[in-house]
């Protein structure tokens, strides 16, 4: 069932002291097949929230259901069908890939065919015997996430993966998920702190600033919220009489040019006809998109503005 929901938490909240608290009313939303790019700047609540998820600390308040199940009751049986990647797994830098994986095999209980099957997965079957040390940070990055595939996970978490990788390194590991949740079926849950890293990536975005969600949905939403933030510029021979012909818009003035809040391009070619029947000389009439990344800059420095969509 592909609609299936993998996580959910409701109204989940946590503090580290009595003075802030680090999440306050998170509902995460993560269904099966889906690749969520969980984004937020530093210090605005990923990691704690991956660890509540993870079992690694305990929620004050709200619930969170894994796979259908209150993760409280039923850790053990959630926490087996979940691979993560949170913090550098211990990988010895004097052994190659395949005897990393061999040190974690008997304690995962994964047969040699499966740690055969993830080498390759991740690209890292033909590294004979160069030595872990002698990886690329994406090689060993990739290792990070071959061990974490190893117990042939439902769900996988990684906390910013992408961190301190080179632009290819960055391009070989969001094929890698991609590649990964095409072919396994993976469902993948992966933070990060730069939008443009994950953007291409993921079907699902949950946008969190100072510990409260700003955006929840399908990444096509927040194309849409992109395209309500759009701007017209437009300056005319009467930019008064402009004005006035437009005041519903609610233009604003900007220099030379007045510039109105648009929904969609119907609107553009609305305001252009009003401009003409005014006999007005239309010498600029230029929609101005914004930009994704200003719109995440946006979402992530003022307090939250827009709803999460479920
Ligand atoms: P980063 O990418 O920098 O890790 P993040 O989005 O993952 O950021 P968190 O690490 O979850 O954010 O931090 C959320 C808030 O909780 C921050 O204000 C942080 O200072 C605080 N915090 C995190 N861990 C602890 C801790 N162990 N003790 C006290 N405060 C903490």
């Amino acid at each position: 069932m592909r609609n299936a929901s993998v996580i959910e938490t409701h109204a989940l909240e946590y503090s580290y002291s009595k003075e802030a608290k680090a999440l306050a009313d998170i509902n995460l939303k993560v269904n099966q097949g889906h690749i969520y790019g969980f984004l937020g700047p530093n210090g605005s609540g990923k990691t704690t929230t991956l660890r509540l998820l993870l079992g690694l600390l305990k929620p004050q308040r709200g619930r969170i259901e894994v796979f259908g199940q209150e993760l409280q009751t039923n850790r053990q049986n959630i926490l087996k069908r979940i691979g993560s990647l949170i913090e550098a797994p211990s990988l010895y830098g004097h052994l190659t890939a395949r005897e990393n994986l061999e040190v974690y095999r008997p304690l995962y209980g994964t047969s040699r065919e499966r740690l055969e099957e993830v080498l390759k997965l991740v690209g890292l079957a033909q590294t004979g015997r160069k030595t872990f040390k002698q990886f690329s940070l994406g090689m060993k990055q990739r290792l990070a996430v071959a061990l974490a595939l190893m117990p042939r996970p439902d769900l996988l978490i990684l906390d910013e993966p992408t961190n301190g990788l080179d632009p290819s390194g960055i391009i070989e590991l969001r094929e890698l998920i991609r590649q990964l949740n095409r072919e396994e079926g993976l469902t993948i849950l992966v933070s990060s702190h730069i939008l443009s890293e994950v953007e291409k990536m993921v079907t699902h975005l949950g946008i969190i600033f100072q510990g409260k969600m700003q955006f929840q949905g399908p990444i096509q939403e927040l194309y849409k919220v992109q395209q309500h933030s759009s701007r017209l510029l437009v300056h005319t021979s009467d930019n008064e009489a402009a004005f006035r012909a437009l005041y519903h818009y609610r233009p604003m003035r900007m220099g030379d040019t007045l510039s109105i809040a648009i929904k969609d391009l119907r609107e553009t070619a609305e305001i252009g006809r009003m401009l003409f029947q005014q006999d007005l000389d239309v010498y600029l009439l230029q929609p101005k998109v914004h930009d994704l990344e200003q719109l995440f800059i946006d979402l992530t420095t003022t307090p939250t503005l827009t709803p999460s969509h479920a």
